[in-house]
C-alpha cells in the first residue's frame, strides 16, 4: 500500500507515542516536520489511516476523538482529573456471547469499554 509522505509522517508519530493524542495534538506535532500542513489534512489522513486499520480511533475517553498507533486489542483507562489516556495491558476476557442476555431489540455487534481512574501524576498532586 502506498502512503503519501504526509500520511507516513502522521503514522510514524502515532506509532512512536503512547499518549493517544487528539487530532489537534497530532497536528501540533507534525507541524515541525510539515509547516504547511493544515488541520483539515491531518483530520483527513487520520480518518483514512483508521479506516485502513493502520491506527485506532478511540471514540470513548472524553469528548474529543483520540488516535492510537497501537492496533493490538487493548483497553484504555482515562484519568478523570487531567483527561490523559493510558493503555491497560491486562487481559480481560469479554465475550460477545455473554452480551446476548442483555435486553434490547438491537442486534449487538460490539462493546466499547473504557476504564476511569486517577493517574499517578494527579494522585501525587493531592
Ligand atoms: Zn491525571
Ligand atoms: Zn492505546
Amino acid at each position: 500500500m502506498r502512503l503519501t509522505k504526509q500520511r507516513k509522517i502522521i503514522l510514524d508519530r502515532l506509532k512512536k507515542t503512547t499518549s493517544h493524542p487528539t487530532a489537534v495534538e497530532v497536528y501540533d506535532e507534525v507541524r515541525s516536520q510539515m509547516p504547511n500542513i493544515s488541520l483539515g489534512t491531518v483530520y483527513r489522513n487520520l480518518d483514512i489511516l483508521s479506516r485502513q486499520g493502520m491506527i485506532r480511533k478511540i471514540e470513548t475517553c472524553g469528548e474529543q476523538k483520540r488516535f492510537d498507533g497501537n492496533i493490538d486489542p487493548h483497553l484504555h483507562i482515562m484519568c478523570t482529573d487531567c483527561g490523559c489516556v493510558r493503555d491497560v495491558h491486562d487481559e480481560l476476557n469479554l465475550d460477545l456471547d455473554d452480551l446476548t442476555s442483555i435486553k434490547t431489540d438491537f442486534k449487538i455487534t460490539g462493546l466499547r469499554l473504557e476504564l476511569l481512574g486517577i493517574c499517578p501524576g494527579c494522585a501525587s498532586d493531592k
